[in-house]
């Protein structure tokens, strides 16, 4: 079994399974929404930050599996993380798909799945939508609470 049989694979479970889906109206969540004007993606991801701890993510996407399936291994990968190393995490992930080197011990699980779309560079801004979306909220979060 080849690894690109193996990568796709969990792509297509993500999709078809999507962890947290699902938007809460719980007020304490952070809320954006971002949308990929060249895939038609569009994502609403959610963060309940507590004691700079990412508490809690909710996400609910539209569009190809590329970018859903990325919404909930963003959602698996950073839930539990303190706000900075999820940060990181973040960049990690960003770095693998450009095919630069990334941080091993922060990214590892299901995201490693995507190295192989930086070989389809149009597809590249479909994977990363989800985790520009929660990266925003965090900032958002950090600038709200000074740091
Ligand atoms: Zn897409």
């Amino acid at each position: 079994m080849s690894i690109d049989y193996l990568y796709r694979q969990i792509i297509m479970d993500h999709y078809k399974n999507p962890y947290n889906k699902g938007l809460t109206e719980d007020k304490n969540y952070l809320t954006t929404n971002l949308h990929n004007p060249s895939c038609g993606d569009d994502v609403t991801v959610q963060v309940l930050v507590e004691d700079k701890i990412v508490k809690d993510i909710r996400q609910i996407g539209k569009g190809c599996s590329i970018c859903c399936s990325s919404a909930s291994v963003m959602s698996v990968t950073l839930k539990g993380l303190e706000i900075n190393k999820a940060l990181k995490t973040i960049d990690s992930f960003y770095n693998l798909l450009m095919n630069k080197p990334y941080d091993q011990e922060l990214l590892k699980g299901d995201a490693l799945a995507y190295s192989g779309v930086g070989r389809f560079p149009a597809r590249i801004g479909c994977a990363t939508l989800p985790w520009k979306a929660i990266e925003a909220l965090i900032i958002k979060h950090k600038e709200n609470n000074n740091g």
